[in-house]
């Protein structure tokens, strides 16, 4: 992660928000390459989900709405996470995120130990339980860990777990619901009536505009309504960059379909869709799995919910939830505005509100994720034949911020950046290509590489002096071969969609 961190800053994907004044914990900045990696995620969503497809619609609903909307969908009352505090270091912990095990030996409690989740908590758990011992003199037989997060604390375990801020027992709390929506107050007055949100999720967004959806759209069930927006959650410990921010941004569907349909079916069709699409835009599926909530733990109106999870450098983590609603949303809104949200069966001459398939994705998690499998270092030959390192972010040509680079051999031969600046500025009607004149070949080449552009093109003397085609360099073979300029446009044409 921090290789990862640290390329995202100096290659201008990812900056920390306000930096000059110390930056704000659980905000970002996209930077010049960052904006382009994430418009491009959100125009493949668009164009694959929205466009190319008959059955989904787009929306923009504002992010400040009807604080009732908030009410009806239950996020007034239940949008909460259980925080644990830390009164000595006043540190503040989401209790399901920290870790605790009683320290076993010849079958005796001798203490406890906690640390805040890792890739690998029981292991470390283990090392904790195993280094307290060793430290303490303890002599005899450790048992293995059994790890519980703090909501599974018992009353009486809760002063005997250490703090993982100072590492003494004593000063946790018990974990209390925490609402993590950011209040505001829409208009002059600063009294209870004029308290509203920043909407947590855009989901709430598709079921209040539900009916002027129908009304207005031409859509026929089963359908989608799509949207992508900014989200705000004040998320206890925003962590893992920018896996767990309070200020996001996300995709989200939720799909429409007739009471008595088989929404099982439809779940699967959807998580499959969504896998797909990952993998088109360039998401190893050895990276990708599934996880489905254990019945138990689902909200009561739920049918079910399957995440897809990826493996980030921190451990495997959700990245897309789909979750199968039934009516709860439309029927809650119905109820809380004494507007119905249903719709007319031509069939049975009857009225029903629809059920829904919700395929929820956070940009920002799709945009880490895709660099973390894209980056590699390698060992390469330079031009002299010895052995270099290069950094390179494997992007698909789909999502890559530059798709290619034009690069005059050398800058002081007129005709050579002349031409370049003429193929540069045709390719640049149409997508994001980057120039540059300055320095070695070579080096321009790694320049590229480590912002993962996929193609380089050098105007050579061949260029002017022969047929007019140029060098393609490609990034992930290094290979070179020449090819024409509608080639090139042709190659582009089929790889950028
Ligand atoms: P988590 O359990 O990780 O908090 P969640 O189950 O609350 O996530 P949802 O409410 O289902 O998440 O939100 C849908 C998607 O929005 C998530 O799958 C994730 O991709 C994204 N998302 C949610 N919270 C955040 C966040 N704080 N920062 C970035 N992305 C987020």
């Amino acid at each position: 992660m921090e290789a990862i961190v640290s390329l995202c800053k100096r290659r201008g994907f990812v900056f920390p928000s306000s930096e000059i004044y110390g930056g704000i914990n659980g905000f970002f900045d996209y930077g010049p390459l960052g904006a382009e990696l994430k418009k491009n995620i959100r125009d493949c969503w668009w164009s694959d989900l929205v466009r190319r497809r008959d059955d989904v619609v787009g929306l923009e609903s504002s992010i400040i709405m009807h604080p009732k909307v908030w009410e009806a969908s239950g996020h007034v009352a239940g949008f909460t996470d259980p925080l644990v505090d830390c009164k000595v270091s006043k540190q503040r912990f989401r209790a399901d995120q920290l870790f605790f095990a009683p320290v076993v030996v010849d079958d005796q409690i001798v203490g406890y130990v906690s640390l805040l989740e890792t890739a690998s908590t029981a292991a470390d758990l283990q090392a904790a339980a195993e280094s307290f011992k060793r430290k303490k003199a303890i002599q005899g037989k450790l048992a293995p860990v059994q790890p519980r997060d703090m909501t599974e604390a018992k009353p009486e375990e809760i002063a005997l777990i250490p703090s993982p801020a100072t590492g003494e027992a004593g000063s946790l709390t018990p974990p209390r619901a925490f609402n993590m929506m950011f209040q505001t107050y829409v208009g002059a007055l600063r009294d209870e009536s004029a308290v509203s949100y920043l909407r947590p999720e855009t989901a709430q967004g598709m079921f209040a505009d539900f009916k002027n959806v129908v009304d207005t759209g031409r859509v026929k069930l089963p359908f989608g309504i799509a949207q992508i927006g900014k989200s705000f959650r004040n998320e206890i410990t925003p962590r893992n960059f920018i896996f767990r921010s309070r200020e996001f941004e996300q995709m989200e569907m939720e799909y429409f379909i007739h009471e008595d349909a088989d929404w099982a079916q439809c779940h699967r069709e959807w998580i499959n869709w969504c896998k797909d699409w990952l993998k088109s835009i360039g998401l190893p599926d050895s990276h990708l799995s599934e996880y489905d909530h254990p019945k138990e733990k689902l909200a009561f109106y739920s049918k079910g919910t399957t995440d897809i999870m990826f493996r980030y450098p921190f451990g495997v983590q959700e990245l897309w939830g789909i979750a199968a609603r039934g009516n709860y949303d439309l029927s809650q809104h119905a109820q809380h505005s004494g507007k119905p949200l249903e719709i007319f069966d031509e069939v049975t001459k009857k009225k029903f509100t629809p059920h829904v398939i919700e395929p929820a994705v956070g940009v920002d998690r799709i945009f880490l994720a895709l660099i973390c499998a894209a980056y590699a270092e390698e060992d390469v030959p330079d031009d002299k034949g010895n052995v270099e390192k290069r950094t390179v972010l494997r992007f698909s040509p789909r999502i890559a911020p530059v798709k290619v680079a034009v690069l005059p051999l050398i800058k002081n031969k007129p005709e050579l950046v002349a031409r370049a600046q003429e193929i540069y500025r045709r390719l640049k009607r149409k997508y994001a290509v980057f120039y540059d004149e300055g320095g070695a070949i070579g080096r321009r080449y790694r320049r590229q590489d480590e912002i993962g552009t996929p193609w380089c093109v050098t105007i050579d003397f061949e260029t002017i002096e022969r047929d007019g085609s140029f060098t393609l360099r490609e990034r992930d073979s290094m290979q070179q071969r020449r090819i024409t300029e509608a080639e090139l446009f042709t190659l582009l044409d089929e790889q950028v969609y």
